[in-house]
């Protein structure tokens, strides 16, 4: 199995809500991102997020993560097998059909089920 390792733009993000800075936030489209401007390196959304889907620029030494290309990912159009799929942010059908990141992360061991 190949699992991306991306940002999953989670509905309650442990990445925002572990940053002492307020750094991680929705934009205006409704995607979260990094305010560099904000960030102080502190690494502690790294250390948060339980799929990998942040990390620290080297350059810059500030945290970097999928924007969602402002939403129209340039992957999503460049896969020629469309293989990668840009779901709904609210749950809906498509959502549902396909499980959502919980549904498969649960299946593949990759989150710990709550008691
Ligand atoms: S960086 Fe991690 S915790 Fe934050 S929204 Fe993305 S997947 Fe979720
Ligand atoms: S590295 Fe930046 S974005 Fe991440 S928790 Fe620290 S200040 Fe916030």
């Amino acid at each position: 199995m190949i699992l991306p390792v991306v940002c999953l733009q989670c509905e309650k993000p442990l990445c925002a809500g572990s940053c002492p800075t307020l750094a991680i936030a929705k934009n205006s489209k409704d995607i979260l991102v990094v305010d560099d401007e904000l960030c102080i390196g502190c690494k502690d959304c790294m250390a948060a997020c339980i799929y990998g889907g942040i990390v620290m620029d080297p350059p810059t030494g500030r945290a970097i993560k999928c924007d969602l290309c402002q939403g129209d990912p340039v992957c999503v159009k460049a896969c020629p097998y469309a293989a990668i799929v840009m779901l709904p942010a609210k749950p809906d059908g498509a959502r549902e059909r396909y499980g959502g990141i919980e549904t498969l992360s649960s299946s593949y061991g990759l989150v710990k089920e709550e008691a």
